[in-house]
């Protein structure tokens, strides 16, 4: 299995049975809602911070395989981690589907398989939505 296959698989995988999937629409938790009129995806996305940890993720929406499968993969990947790493992995994964910077694996792990995208720059917000609406939200809940 080449590296494009193993990518493909990642995200199909995390399409096909999302985690952390389905809103809880209850007070600790705080929703950011952004869409991508290029593509049509519309996404919601719910955190729980305590304690400074982000303890908490959950994602619901419509859109494209891109879009949806990376709201699964950030989900995954920031949950558990401080309010901090959160951040800095949400500017390392932006860095990586520009192409500014080399994929960090050890980071970024299940979410280096959107590495690709820097080729195709009408998906770069596919990629993104996700992790601009966990952005958003944590920057409303730090405030
Ligand atoms: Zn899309």
């Amino acid at each position: 299995m080449d590296l494009n296959t193993l990518y493909r698989t990642v995200i199909m995988d995390h399409y096909k049975n999302p985690k952390n999937k389905g809103l809880k629409n209850s007070d600790p938790y705080h929703m950011v809602h952004l869409n991508n009129p290029s593509c049509g995806d519309d996404l919601k996305v719910e955190i729980l911070v305590k304690d400074g940890i982000v303890q908490d993720v959950r994602h619901d929406g419509r859109g494209c395989s891109i879009c949806l499968s990376s709201a699964s993969v950030m989900s995954e990947l920031l949950k558990g981690k401080t309010v901090e790493e959160a951040e800095r992995l949400i500017q390392k994964f932006y860095g990586m589907v520009k192409g500014e910077e080399q994929p960090d694996e050890e980071l970024l792990q299940e979410a280096v398989a959107y590495q690709g995208v820097r080729d195709f720059p009408a998906r770069i917000k596919c990629a993104t939505l996700a992790w601009k609406c966990v952005e958003k939200a944590i920057d409303e809940v730090e405030k």
